[in-house]
């Protein structure tokens, strides 16, 4: 096979992995996809995301790779036609960085070791110091992982499911314990620049509050960068192509619900009251706690900076903003102050007191 066709089959089956929440495919001439602006580190960049090889040994009922997929046109990288492609897509097309993940080929030993072959040949041939994340494959050696985690800025695994029960219902070859978790606890350990993400598909197997849990117990115990979230899609030929696929909003909402945990600090506890069904409310997750939690109004003058980022309107800079006013130039007594401060006021209004005063009750909500 030409290696354009092989480029061509292997970026298009690399579109399944997440590498943003807001991902967005770039149109290039070159006859291939796979080149994404996404945020990488700090900055967002073109990144081309490919598969390795396709082919793959396990069962995943969701996944167009698996031995349960039945119209697939099996392509596979050697590693210096990789690096040959990246090179030519970074120096012509200005890619910036490398994702690259796989299929588990035969075994999961052997598609590691061509996939560190291909970054090596970038990194000591032709001389490419950028990004590259390498995904590590369910159930690959603590060696392996080690070797990748020298020439990679940040690594990922996909748990793909927020348990081990719903993972069983999706694939019958991954041990969600041993292949997965024991790989996170690994790269917990190593220092990649990137640090680790992972990615957990929203199916109508698990509940919201299951994923947020899950996500929640990821950050606290591996101290993930980010764990990236995809709403199911049926695939053509898979053993879930009938099944319906879970809403966009759904996925929205668990992105909304991840950014109050990791940048905001909440608590998962403080979602326990807006849950419906173990599924998180059609709006905004932040107002919707508000609503559920606040039992007073509170007053901008006297409120800590934790009072302050649960108020709807008031983010972690709005909330400095506010806390470094009120300590060097004394009381807050108008909304217009609040507003040049960085509130969104209308929003804010129902949970406030300004000056002894408040203009909208919770209960107009
Ligand atoms: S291990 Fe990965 S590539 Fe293989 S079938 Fe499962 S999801 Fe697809």
């Amino acid at each position: 096979m030409e290696i354009l066709e092989k480029a061509k089959i292997l970026s298009h089956s690399g579109k399944y992995d997440s590498c943003g929440p807001k991902m967005c495919e770039v149109k290039v001439n070159s006859g291939l996809g796979g080149i994404y602006y996404a945020k990488a580190e700090h900055k967002t960049c073109r990144l081309f995301k490919t598969l390795m090889t396709n082919s793959c040994s396990f069962d995943c009922k969701y996944c167009e790779n698996s031995t349960s997929c039945k119209n697939k046109q099996k392509a596979s990288y050697e590693p210096k036609e990789l690096a040959k492609v990246f090179n030519h897509l970074h120096k012509n097309l200005a890619v910036e960085g490398l994702f690259l993940t796989s299929g588990i080929g035969s075994n999961p030993d052997k598609t590691t070791e061509s996939m560190i072959e291909a970054v090596k040949i970038l990194r000591n041939k032709y001389k490419f110091y950028g990004y590259v994340h390498f995904k590590v494959l369910p159930g690959t050696s603590y060696d392996l992982i080690k070797q990748a985690s020298f020439i990679s800025t940040r690594m990922s695994i996909n748990l793909e499911a927020p348990n081990k029960g719903v993972l069983s219902e999706l694939s019958s070859c991954k041990e969600y314990k041993t292949d997965i978790l024991r790989r996170q606890a690994w790269l917990s350990r190593f220092n990649l620049s990137g640090g680790q993400t992972t990615q957990m598909m929203v199916t109508k197997h698990s509940t919201d509050k299951d994923v947020l849990k899950m996500t929640d117990w990821e950050y606290t115990n591996f101290k993930l960068k980010r764990v990236y979230y995809s709403a199911f899609r049926p695939v053509e030929g898979t053993p879930l192509e009938n099944d319906k696929p879970e809403p966009m909003s759904r996925q929205n909402h668990l992105y909304n619900a991840d950014f109050l945990l990791k940048q905001y600090n909440f608590k998962l506890k403080e979602f326990e009251n807006v849950f419906e069904n173990g599924m998180l409310p059609k709006e905004d997750p932040k107002l919707a706690i508000a609503k559920a939690n606040f039992d007073r109004a509170i007053d901008i003058n006297e409120a800590d900076y934790e009072e302050l980022i649960r108020i709807p309107g008031i983010g972690p800079k709005t909330a400095n903003n506010i806390l470094q006013f009120v300590q060097n130039k004394g009381k807050i007594t108008k909304y217009e102050e609040l507003n040049n401060l960085g509130t969104f006021v209308d929003r804010a209004k129902p949970f406030i007191e300004v000056d002894g005063k408040r203009q909208k009750m919770l209960v107009e909500f």
